[in-house]
């Protein structure tokens, strides 16, 4: 496994299409190293998602670490990390939530975005099983940055106001204090 270079905002990848997987290159030995160092450069990055447009490949794939709601501050619990291969989400309903997200190719900010509180996944996971689920909470605001990679948006495109845009360090000093926030987590 390696820890492959995260691209940046700027650089094309991160604003063109992802195309789809053909499945049968889930049988091919590099495309598996592949997934194992998104698994390892997200972990190096400290980050919770990384869509493979995040290193300059243009598929429709991403990594992530779903983290427990309920155990998100508790070191026992480790986060599942799941792999998505060609993914598809439905919201649950039209409402929208407002949490604060950051982003591996957008270094050090942090900004309110609206997401759908749960989303219903349909994808494949990393031998081509399909995947069927409902995510919610955190792990819904998780999986819907790591799809909007795989369309060319960064987290910056789905702001309402960007008045909340601030660096990590000033985030942290004068906009989340005292707030309840489950997100932030750089995808
Ligand atoms: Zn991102």
């Amino acid at each position: 496994m390696a820890i492959r270079p995260i691209v940046r905002l700027g650089h094309p990848a991160l604003r063109s299409p992802a195309d789809p997987v053909p499945l049968e290159k889930l049988a091919d030995p590099e495309f598996q190293t592949l997934i194992d160092d998104m698994l390892e450069t997200m972990d190096d990055a400290g980050g919770v998602g990384l869509a493979a447009p995040q290193l300059g490949l243009p598929w429709q794939l991403f990594v992530y670490a779903a983290v427990d709601p309920d155990h998100e501050d508790d070191d026992e619990h480790e986060p599942e990390l799941k792999v998505l291969v060609n993914p598809g989400i439905d919201p649950e309903s039209r409402e929208v939530v407002y949490d604060w997200e950051g982003c591996l190719s957008i270094s050090d900010m942090r900004g309110l975005v609206p997401r759908y509180p749960a989303v219903l996944v349909h994808a494949f996971d990393r031998h081509g099983e399909r995947l069927d689920f409902r995510a919610e909470r955190y792990e819904a605001r998780i999986v819907q940055h790591e799809f909007d990679h795989l369309n060319g948006i960064v987290f910056l495109d789905r702001m309402r106001d960007l008045r909340s845009l601030a660096f990590g360090d000033e985030w942290e000093q004068f906009m989340i204090r005292g707030e309840d926030s489950e997100g932030a987590g750089d995808g």
